[in-house]
């Protein structure tokens, strides 16, 4: 038995000329947004007193005049179909962790005449059938009903395809209770409680009312391999990684592929993405080669959270698709390759007040009192709630990269840099000192530190760090909505940002400095121990994490549980984020799509094992016992011990197989717990096999063939 299958995708990938299929063209500003219904769409296609309503309501938060939804729904469609479309949907965000969309067309007819049409309704709610999207036991099966609203903030695009094109609205998805079943819901919430405490906090430094913004830019991590593999490999079409595979000799170890030259057809694929998020108005700016091989990375320009989030669905989407017509698969997978680096998305947040960003070290001192303020109620936060943030990041494919071979680890610690280390230090011991680094800021109220003008020290490991003017959460895996950790983030600043108000608008202005040193002085000797400036990945910071005290949740089950403490729906009932029954039901989907994920792989493994290894492994013992049979009978002296040797190595790891196929086939009736550790024993020993069993009879395209050919 050989598979040419494997050889004919190499032969057919090396005649490729990495040249972009025809019609494609390089990506253009000029056409930066045309495919979204921007403000300058909304104000050329609605009449002017609409237009001034809907941006008031976009831009300052106001509530939407529902008498303007007409006028909003005739220009939509107008603008859409002007651009090809003749379709519009609701797109949503189920708790799946993709997006959703049932499309319906824009006809009316009268029986004898046919018209395009979209109403107000139309645009306001959708009631798609609900009940085949997991709701954790929140949405009786008697009323499936789900309601979709829209959200005005995120404007509407259009999707486009070969020979048409569908307009695009994005909403919120709620039972008909008004429970969220959705990510952009809880997200919307938090916004609104993160903006509310900071808002009170800006108060207590007399500064009058402004705009607060979230803001989120996340690094987008991904894979590409060649779909002609792709297609050989039932694990990675049906799981999203791959559950066998030997790690190649060369892998990442000569740290040739980070920042490396960006292979032709790569990048003519990039370029094609850039191009399509450019049309829909989402600013991607960064693109190169990421550690692994085959190994990439996505940096859009930070924005609005909401927006952000919504983006990010886009970009994976537009990544896979874009992938699928240059002959590639996108992974999105947070570890589709054992051995070598798995997939993160670092979320890069911060918060601005008008044109401020709060964590911007400011230049004068009443902005550095405000930037150490902000800095020590997020220290609270994280230390308080490091647990949350944990659980915010679990799933079956992130749990092969936090708290398992690969960094960041699973205990959440914050990096500070060694500059603002230092600034916290002084804060901690009520000593400020001239600061010993260049550049440093005067700061006129004595009694508080200098602050680092450039404090842009790197850190690679720690998974929450500062990075001189935002905070970059590393643990999200690659694969996850931006929403989900987001929420926590909002939420548990919120409360610190609240705590803290409460505590500075009780101090008279006379003393407000002094006082204000001293609680900060507190918050910091409290919560200092989250920091820590050194290496994640070093053993050691595990045991010294232990002796502080700082939770270590190496499993999604484990790290899940937090979200229905009662102190926690505490926290997210009183910042209306979250209510009981909503994060029960969370819960309960994230445990569920975790197991049935285990399940599902085990399965897979359990076919690709009986089905495609152990028939390449048996044909080539019989080949050998063949050959040994005939030496022997020709008396032959020599090679006969090898034959026999190699012969009897496969025929041992033949029983060996098969007595794992079957506990693995047990295993898929019990727990997760026991599926995932028959897959890791089937695993080695398949992996062992690979070593053995001719190359061309090898059913699974090979690591060194899927990470270095394409
Ligand atoms: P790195 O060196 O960590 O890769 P980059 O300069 O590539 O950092 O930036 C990472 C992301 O952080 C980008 O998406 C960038 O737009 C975003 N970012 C920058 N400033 C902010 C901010 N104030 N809020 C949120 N994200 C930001
Ligand atoms: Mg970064």
């Amino acid at each position: 038995m050989s598979n040419e299958k494997r050889y004919d995708a190499v032969k057919a990938i090396a005649e490729m000329k990495g040249t972009a299929p025809c019609g494609a063209l390089p990506a253009n500003i000029d056409d930066y947004g045309e495919d979204v219904f921007n403000f300058a769409a909304m104000q050329k296609w609605l009449p002017k007193a609409a237009f001034e309503k809907l941006k008031a309501t976009v831009e300052g938060g106001l509530p939407l005049d529902p008498a303007i939804a007409g006028d909003v729904a005739h220009a939509m469609k107008e603008w859409a179909i002007s651009r090809g479309a003749t379709s519009f949907t609701h797109w949503f965000q189920p708790l799946t962790g993709n997006t959703a969309e049932k499309h319906d067309s824009f006809l009316e007819t009268d029986g004898c005449h046919a018209i395009l049409s979209f109403s107000g309704k139309n645009l306001i709610v959708g009631e798609p059938d609900a009940s085949s999207f997991p709701s954790g036991g929140l949405r009786s099966t008697f009323e499936a009903r789900g309601y979709t609203a829209w959200d005005p903030t995120s404007p509407a695009f259009i999707k486009r395809h070969g020979n048409g094109a569908t307009l695009c609205i994005p909403t919120a998805f709620c039972s008909y209770t008004g429970e969220a079943l959705d990510r952009k819901t809880p997200l919307l919430r938090s916004i609104q409680a993160l903006g509310n405490a900071t808002k009170k906090l800006m108060r207590c430094f007399q500064l009058p009312d402004e705009k607060v913004t979230v803001t989120l830019g996340p690094e987008q991590e991904y894979f590409l391999i060649d779909k002609r593999f792709y297609l050989q490999r039932p694990d990675l079409l049906q799981t999203g990684r791959t559950l066998f595979g030997a790690p190649p000799a060369k892998h990442q170890q000569l740290e040739d592929h980070y920042f490396g030259t960006i292979k032709m057809r790569v990048l003519n694929f990039m370029n094609e993405v850039e191009r399509e998020l450019w049309k829909l108005g989402i600013p991607a700016k960064t693109r190169h080669n990421e550690v692994a091989p085959a190994q990439f990375e996505l940096a859009p320009i930070f924005e609005e959270l909401n927006l952000a989030c919504d983006h990010n669905m886009l970009v994976m989407e537009v990544l896979r698709q874009t992938a699928d017509r240059y002959g590639f698969v996108c992974l999105m997978h947070e570890k589709p390759f054992a051995g070598v680096n798995g997939s993160g998305k670092h979320n890069n947040w911060s918060v601005s007040y008008g044109k401020r960003n709060l964590l911007n070290p400011g230049n004068d001192p009443c902005q550095n009192a405000i930037f150490l303020t902000i800095l020590c109620a997020i220290i609270e936060a994280i230390d308080l709630h490091a647990d949350l943030l944990r659980s915010a990041v679990t799933g079956v494919g992130n749990d092969h990269r936090l708290g398992a071979n690969e960094a960041p680890p699973a205990v959440i610690s914050m990096y500070l840099g060694d500059q603002l280390s230092d600034v916290i230090d002084q804060l901690e011991k009520g000593e400020p000192k001239s600061n010993k680094h260049g550049g440093t800021l005067r700061i006129g109220v004595d009694t508080l530190p200098a602050l680092p003008q450039d404090a842009t020290d790197r850190n690679r490991t720690s998974p929450f760090a500062f990075t001189g003017n935002k905070f970059e959460f590393r643990a999200p895996g690659s694969s996850q909505p931006c929403s989900g950790p987001n929420v926590i983030l909002n939420t548990i600043v919120a409360d610190a940002f609240e705590r803290m108000a409460e505590t500075l608008a009780k101090f008279p202005e006379a003393e407000f400095h002094t006082l204000l040193q001293n609680h900060l002085q507190r918050i910091v000797k409290q919560h200092k121990r989250i920091i820590f400036n050194g290496d994640g990945y070093a053993p050691g910071w595990l045991e010294e994490a232990a002796r502080r005290g700082l939770p270590n949740f190496k499993t999604t089950m484990e790290a899940l549980k937090v979200l229905t403490t009662d102190e926690n729906i505490a926290l997210f009932e009183k910042y209306n984020v979250f209510r009981r029954r909503e994060l029960v039901s969370r819960y309960e989907v994230f445990m569920e799509d975790y197991h049935r994920k285990v399940k599902i792989e085990g399965e897979v493994a359990l076919e690709i094992a009986r089905c495609m290894i152990f028939p390449a492994v048996a044909a080539e013992y019989g080949k050998l016992v063949d050959a040994l049979g005939k030496a022997e009978s020709l008396k032959f002296s020599k090679g006969t011990e090898s034959l026999r040797h190699r012969a009897a190595l496969l025929g041992e790891a033949l029983d060996v197989l098969n007595r794992e196929s079957d506990a693995l086939s047990r295993a898929l009736n019990g727990e997760h717990e026991g599926i995932l550790l028959a897959l890791s024993r089937i695993r080695a020993t398949v992996d062992e096999l690979e070593k053995f069993v001719p190359d061309n009879s090898w059913p699974l395209p090979k690591y060194r063939e899927m990470l270095f050919i394409y």
